[in-house]
């Protein structure tokens, strides 16, 4: 599927539109073992992003990417923001304009070691890393990516948190889902539901 820009444009609000619509459950996961701030940090990026859609879908995918990354880095406060940013932004930089399927796991895997470099961080404690990694690896396996993210994020409920706020709370984060893997398990499904045509 060529990545014109009606699909980047579909992109942008289908991601935008299910983390908005998402706002209080990832607000009730941090709540759980954070400061609570995940959902109105990942609704107030995604609507900068949506507020900007007119700059970001007027150019290719790379460059698209990379600004939608650069607004979630200025806009939200938090690690997520910074976060999120690379991960959109490095994608930006390693993804061809026309990318393959090749093209567009090795850039996920580049997005990937971007965000481990920023965040100071593995999977295995308890962040969107460890959706994002299974995620990667049923790229390359070629194994059903939406049941992937699924499992990831209900894989961080008994970890226990040893990167970001949730670290704090040493024992008494385990038992609940991280909310960055949450969100990352949101914006995957949403871009593979645009990929595939589903919405
Ligand atoms: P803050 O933790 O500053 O309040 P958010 O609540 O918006 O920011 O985001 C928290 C999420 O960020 C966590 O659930 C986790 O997935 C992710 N996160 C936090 N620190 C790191 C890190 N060092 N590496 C990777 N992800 C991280
Ligand atoms: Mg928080």
């Amino acid at each position: 599927m060529p990545i014109d820009s009606a699909v980047i444009r579909k992109l942008v609000e289908t991601t935008s539109e299910r983390i908005i619509a998402r706002t209080d459950e990832l607000t009730a996961l941090d709540q759980a073992i954070g400061d609570g701030d995940h959902g109105f940090n990942m609704k107030r990026g995604f609507e900068a992003i949506l507020a900007d859609a007119d700059r970001i879908c007027a150019q290719p995918l790379p460059q698209a990417l990379h600004a939608a990354g650069t607004v979630l880095v200025m806009k939200v406060g938090g690690a997520s923001g910074p976060l999120f940013g690379t991960l959109l932004m490095s994608l930006g930089k390693a993804m061809p304009a026309a990318p393959s399927r090749t093209d567009a796991t090795q850039a996920f895997a580049a997005a990937i070691t971007a965000v481990k470099a920023r965040g100071k961080s593995e999977p295995g404690q308890k962040t969107m890393l460890d959706v994002l990694v299974p995620v990667q690896s049923a790229l390359i396996g070629d194994r059903p990516l939406r049941a992937a993210a699924a499992e990831a994020a209900a894989a961080t409920v008994p970890m226990k948190a040893s990167r970001g706020r949730a670290s704090f709370l040493g024992d008494r984060s385990i038992g609940h889902m991280d909310p960055g893997a949450r969100s990352s398990e949101i914006l995957i499904g949403a871009v593979l539901d645009v990929l595939e045509g589903k919405v």
